[in-house]
């Protein structure tokens, strides 16, 4: 059955009004301590996409005041890396540290997330900071993507509390931790969460009964129109370049539009759905972990 337009929910008109938000807490903050919120953005493997989304970040600091200092240096042996973080971790005029992902192949992340000092980590990557999450902590640092997403469907007004949330794909930067969020005792959460990923059996099964389905796993057309119910919630997290038939190349999410458009009540675009939240709570978070600081 046809359903009168999906509504689109654009994240680049809530980042907005977070960014206007986080400018005007930066300019008290800075008027207070007589210094503004510092991160260090660590680009320590050159990819094309890490280097666009480390420019577009740095440039978000400085549009609301928060001063930024990438590092770009190679890192090919994890102990380099190391060296540059324990450096930032000691540095008193640092107070957030996102350390760009991927690493060079062979890096774990985990060890290099772990030891970035759990109050600069403003990502949220850390065993201790996820591990307050685990815990239902939900009022110190969320991982950026998960906090941005929450914000987007709080912004439209979209039930969270009591609904069957799908989340497909469970890395520890976005599934996981959303769905600790989302099924959390708290104003972020209160929602049934199912966690599908790449050893699901019959996906579909699971995503039709899904209110809302969040699909986060970097693979373009997973989500199609036969795998949700009618008048459900779509948020697509995926963020992928394929190529057109002329040779010029693309975004797309991992929803498969063309099918899931007639189906849906409300969908996320890519671009301007997800990926502009997430910057926007990496903002956020900065001036959270500066706050924190100044407190303790
Ligand atoms: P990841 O590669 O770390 O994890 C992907 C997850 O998807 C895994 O848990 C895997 O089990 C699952 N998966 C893979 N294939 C599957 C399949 N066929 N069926 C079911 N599950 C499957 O990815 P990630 O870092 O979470 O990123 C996922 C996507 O989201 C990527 O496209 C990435 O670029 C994008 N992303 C976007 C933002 C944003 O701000 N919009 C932020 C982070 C990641």
């Amino acid at each position: 059955m046809k359903q009168t337009a999906p509504r689109i929910l654009y994240g680049d008109i809530v980042a907005e009004t977070i960014r206007q938000q986080v400018a005007i807490d930066v300019t008290k903050f800075t008027e207070t301590h007589s210094r503004s919120p510092h991160i260090a953005v660590v680009l320590s493997h050159e990819t094309e996409p890490s280097k666009i989304y480390v420019a577009r970040k740095i440039e978000a600091c400085q549009a609301v005041g928060i001063r930024s200092t990438a590092i770009s240096q190679p890192c090919t042996q994890k102990q380099e890396l190391i060296s540059i973080i324990s450096r930032l971790n000691n540095d008193p005029d640092i107070d957030a540290i996102l350390v760009q992902l991927p690493l060079f192949p062979g890096i774990d992340p985990l060890a290099i997330t772990d030891i970035i000092d759990p109050k600069k980590d403003v990502d949220c990557f850390s065993a201790y900071n996820l591990g307050k999450l685990v815990q239902g902590r939900t009022d110190g640092l969320i991982p950026c993507t998960p906090k941005g997403i929450v914000k987007l469907l709080q912004y439209y007004s979209i039930p969270i509390q009591g609904q069957n949330i799908a989340i497909v794909g469970r890395s520890t930067i976005v599934g996981k931790p959303l769905s600790l969020l989302l099924s959390s005792n708290s104003s972020w959460g209160n929602a049934t969460t199912s966690l599908l990923h790449s050893h699901t059996q019959n996906m579909a099964s699971i995503t039709k009964k899904a209110d809302i389905i969040i699909v986060a796993a970097g693979v373009p057309g997973l989500i199609s129109g036969d795998m949700i119910s009618s008048g459900a919630i779509v948020v697509d997290v995926g963020i992928n370049r394929v190529m057109n038939t002329n040779g010029s190349s693309k975004l797309c999410g991992d929803v498969e539009m063309s099918s899931v458009l007639n189906k849906v009540s409300a969908i996320t675009p890519v671009p301007r759905g997800v990926g502009p939240m997430t910057v926007a709570s990496l903002l956020e978070n900065t001036l959270l972990c500066a706050e924190k600081r100044t407190t303790i």
